[in-house]
């Protein structure tokens, strides 16, 4: 099956989680950029200082800092076969940045999922998310922000993909087994098309 893959989709809308579990049964890391901000910040490198107050507000991280990261991360021997990039590209000078970086090693993607969900459910699930887990950036400005941000910048980046016969559009809502039943499903319709 198709191992380099991107997952997009609304903050809330379960990006994270079914990335894991598709990593897991296609044995291919996932990777997740604010997984690595965040690990940073914990850490208090200085690539976590320096992205700190950025995404406690929620704004994005500027293309150098998060362009580097990723290039670096794809670069290692874990990611040679495939991946599942979570939270990235974002915007379309990211979408670019991501063709360039594939290409230099003759890759390229095999398919980008979008997860779909309305705002009014993305917005409990994330005040759900606030209490248990305490992320800096689940404050309500903050929740609204990255939302406008994706709505802006980065859900219009799935009619690039599209035009290129990519997208697998998946419906985020349901059971966690369910919506990764229907993942896997519509990765190996896409892979019978090609
Ligand atoms: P996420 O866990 O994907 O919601 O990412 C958390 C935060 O990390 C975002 O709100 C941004 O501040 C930052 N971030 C993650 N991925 C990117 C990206 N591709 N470009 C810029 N900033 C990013």
């Amino acid at each position: 099956m198709s191992a380099r893959l991107v997952i997009m989709g609304p903050q809330g809308a379960g990006k994270g989680t079914q990335a894991a579990r598709l990593a897991e049964r296609l044995g291919v890391p996932a990777i997740s950029t604010g997984d690595i901000f965040r690990a940073n910040i914990s850490a208090g490198t200085p690539l976590g200082r320096l992205v700190q107050e950025i995404t406690a507000k929620g704004d994005l991280v500027p293309d150098e800092v998060t362009n580097d990261m990723v290039r670096d991360r794809l670069a290692q021997a874990d990611a040679a076969s495939g991946f599942i990039l979570d939270g990235y590209p974002r915007n379309a000078a990211q979408v670019v940045e991501l063709d360039g970086i594939l290409a230099d090693t003759g890759a390229s993607l095999d398919a980008v999922i979008e997860l779909t969900a309305h705002r009014e459910e993305l917005l409990a699930r994330l005040q759900k998310r606030a209490q248990v887990e305490g992320r800096a950036d689940d404050t309500d400005e903050a929740i609204a922000r990255r939302l406008d941000i994706y709505a802006e910048q980065t859900a219009p980046l799935t009619a690039a993909y599209a035009e290129r016969g990519l997208l697998v559009q998946v419906d985020g809502i349901g059971e966690l087994d369910d919506v990764t039943a229907r993942l896997l499903a519509a990765l190996e319709s896409l892979d019978a098309q090609v």
